[in-house]
């Protein structure tokens, strides 16, 4: 399939209308690294580091860690890589942890929580990203964070941890940038210092949208019934847009969605200019990108939320279809 895009894949890609979208890949194993180059993305939007330890049956070492970030960061030839911090908890249980037993796991404790609450392996997590860069500049994302409160003690962690390398005379990552996750509704209304002090956000859509309409991603029976094309949703995610817009902060979308090119392009038309997906989407999401308006669809969008429709999904492939 990615030969299908080839021709495409080192253009830039631009909306028809001129609006240049930045597409970058997520990644997790060593195995996904060849599709840097292959698939044509700006870099690595989302590296899910909890896979290296799913995949193991121990935790793993810290000089293990770093030197599968060094390489990780290697392979990305000076493009950015987003390291978001473990997101262990809920479906993603390491067997060799003890296990938790709750009522309501995706609401439990799960990701920064487990983070905060035992901060030794963060730390560790910390310290190896930082041998890593070895100098170079180095990007790091803190998952599932619902209030400042909680970016503010992380972000502290990577400080002490700075502090630690500096003191044993280790070269300091280039630059830190340090952002959060937004996937609970709640981070949507944190304070403006808190946008103010992010360098960046990234919209989680998988947890973001089964939070927003309460059901269950991970189950069947519930987690196909809310569109994300549903008026509801749009509406939050132009709240955020507007909110980081207007203190200047970065923003991603990083869920599954920034995969399927017909939400990608309605996500790109709310205002978003990078998306970050699975490498095989790039193609597809930049080709249909490329021949898209997006002030035209996002004026069919207004449209149709000005009708008081559920979901733009029908009014949207109309669009497409006239457009050709
Ligand atoms: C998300 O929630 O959208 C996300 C990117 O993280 P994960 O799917 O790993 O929970
Ligand atoms: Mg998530």
């Amino acid at each position: 399939a990615q030969e299908r895009y080839a021709s495409i894949r080192d253009l830039p890609a631009v909306s028809m209308c001129g609006q240049r979208v930045h597409l970058m890949m997520n990644a997790g194993l060593m195995a996904d690294l060849p599709s840097l180059a292959g698939s044509g993305a700006e870099g690595v939007g989302l590296f899910r580091t909890e896979l290296q330890f799913l995949i193991r049956n121990q935790m793993p070492k810290r000089s293990e860690l770093s030197a599968l970030y060094a390489r990780v960061i290697d392979a990305a030839e000076g493009r950015k890589v987003v390291f978001r911090t473990l997101d262990i908890g809920s479906d993603k249980v390491l067997s060799y942890m003890k296990p938790n037993d709750e009522p309501n796991p995706a609401l439990g404790w799960r990701a920064i929580r487990v983070g905060l609450d035992k901060p030794g392996v963060m730390r560790m997590q910390l310290q190896a990203l930082v041998r890593a860069a070895n100098g170079r500049p180095l990007t790091v994302m803190f998952p599932f964070v619902a209030q400042y409160e909680e970016y503010r003690a992380a972000s502290a962690e990577m400080d002490k941890a700075l502090e630690r390398e500096r003191i044993l005379g280790h070269p300091l990552p280039e630059k830190v940038e340090l952002g959060a996750m937004l996937e609970t509704p709640s981070l949507a209304f944190a304070p403006t210092k808190f946008f103010e002090e992010v360098e960046f956000l990234s919209i989680g859509g998988n947890d973001l949208k089964q939070f927003f309409f309460a059901a269950d991603r991970e189950n069947e029976r519930v987690r196909r019934r809310y569109d994300t094309l549903n008026v509801s949703f749009l509406t939050f995610l132009q709240g955020i847009v507007d909110r980081c817009a207007s203190t200047g902060t970065q923003l991603s979308f990083c869920g599954e969605d920034a995969g399927r090119p017909v939400e990608a392009i309605c996500l790109a038309a709310m205002g978003l200019r990078t998306l970050s997906m699975r490498p095989a989407s790039i193609g597809p999401v930049k080709s249909l990108l490329m021949r898209t308006d997006l002030g035209a669809l996002r004026s069919v969008i207004d449209k149709a939320r000005d009708e008081g429709r559920q979901s733009v999904r029908e009014p949207v492939m109309e669009f497409l279809r006239t457009q050709g």
